[in-house]
């Protein structure tokens, strides 16, 4: 299968008006004259070409509880809303179609990728795979007993599983311990030793609350608590990173540990702004990501990177802190190989932003149209791996309409008014 893009700006490594060859899953040429015949072209004029988004930090299946608890605490609200509603309401059914609607909300605004971590994670990996999304699966690890798994160690043995029923091209399966506080050292340690070479995705630094209450609990900063069981290097994946001083950011870059940015959440959540514009400086991999839809509340990433431009601004009182083109490659950093550029031999993984809104005239610069201007209703068209998942905003092969009835039927049950 052959598909032309034809006349779009892309931003590949030459930016400019090129076409885009693509050959089954692969960027096969990128030029100005293009004369192979093509089962199928895409006028892209008037139109920005694009690698998709990677949203490096989220909960899918959080999708139900959108709304449902806002303006609180994270303590406050993960204890005496989530955790209770997720004991209720959490299962294999809620898990599939929360985070298939999720996924098409990621589509929607031009993200090819995710890194998700929750419970039932085999659901979210088959409705990636169906869906034709890739992503990075992780089942959550806590100490107590989750939705999924009676303890951590069962959990631990379920990921190894996971990693055997799923790892494929479109699929990463991660060690997902949710944090230090939620697990003993004892467990981490286990996680420690299972990973290997595995991704591990955690969340650590959320608050500052958290950094003293884990300092309490093992008389250790929580990124020293994993820097002692050997679990930071370069597969490790730090979500969040608000309450990091100077020595935690020198951890971080001596171990090639990556930080995701994930400053919507953070600011609902009140828990501060993440220093990423010192860590980028350091020498850091920073990525970026949404969080879940219950404290952000939606996905998209367009918007994300906007606000992480913005407060890292005012967070440094820089106004030349991570400017669009910097801004606009961290939400690109990719969690694959081959993917994250527009470049032949790459992964077609990519996002075409239609120039017809009025935000979009006149247009000088695209990084600071897309970073400062643009939302995700600019998003017209959405490839990965070759295959056209939306086109013109409609979803090719998958009925919008019933994944968002089948997500409305489970949160009637949560007092959902529509
Ligand atoms: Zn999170």
């Amino acid at each position: 299968m052959k598909i032309l893009i034809k006349d779009g700006y892309c931003l590949g490594e030459e930016e400019g008006f090129f076409n885009l060859l693509i050959k089954d899953d692969t960027i096969e040429k990128i030029g100005k004259e293009i004369d192979d015949k093509a089962d199928k072209n895409i006028d892209a004029k008037n139109c920005i070409v694009m690698p998709t988004f990677c949203n490096a930090h989220t909960h899918l299946a959080m999708s139900l509880f959108r709304g449902m608890a806002d303006d609180l605490s994270l303590m406050d609200w993960l204890n005496n809303h989530i955790f209770p509603n997720e004991a209720k309401f959490v299962n294999r059914d809620m898990v599939y179609k929360c985070s298939k609607l999720s996924m098409l909300e990621m589509i929607r605004g031009g993200t090819g990728c995710f890194m998700d971590m929750y419970f039932y994670e085999e659901e979210v990996a088959k409705a990636a795979l169906e869906i034709g999304i890739k992503g990075v699966i992780g089942e959550g690890i806590v100490d107590f007993e989750s939705p999924s798994c009676k303890s951590a160690e069962e959990c631990i043995s379920k990921t190894k599983s996971l990693q055997k029923e799923f790892e494929s091209g479109n699929i990463k399966v991660s060690f997902a311990p949710h944090s230090t506080y939620t697990l003993s050292t004892d467990s981490l340690k286990k996680i420690a030793d299972a990973a290997e070479n595995s991704i591990i995705h955690i969340h650590i630094n959320e608050t500052k609350s958290e950094v003293d209450m884990v300092k309490k609990q093992k008389n250790l900063r929580p990124l020293e608590v994993l820097n002692s069981l050997n679990m930071l290097n370069k597969n490790t994946y730090l979500a969040h990173c608000v309450a990091s001083s100077k020595e935690d950011m020198d951890l971080i870059k001596q171990n090639s540990s990556n930080v995701i940015n994930v400053p919507q959440s953070n600011l609902k959540l009140a828990s501060g702004i993440a220093p990423i514009y010192k860590m980028i400086n350091k020498g850091i991999d920073v990525f970026i990501g949404t969080d879940g839809s219950a404290s952000n509340n939606n996905l998209d990433m367009l918007e994300e990177i906007r606000t992480m431009s913005l407060t890292q601004k005012v967070f440094e009182m820089n106004e030349k802190a991570l400017n669009a083109k910097e801004s606009f490659n961290i939400g690109i950093n990719p969690l694959f190989k081959k993917t994250g550029k527009l470049k032949e031999g790459y992964k077609a993984d990519i996002a075409i932003l239609k120039l017809d809104s009025i935000e979009s005239v006149p247009l000088y610069n695209p990084y600071s149209y897309i970073v400062y201007a643009a939302n995700s209703k600019s998003v017209d068209t959405v490839l990965i791996n070759g295959k056209i998942i939306m086109e013109k905003r409609e979803f090719v092969d998958i009925d919008e309409e019933k994944v968002k009835f089948e997500v409305k039927e489970i949160a009637k049950k949560l007092g959902s008014i529509f």
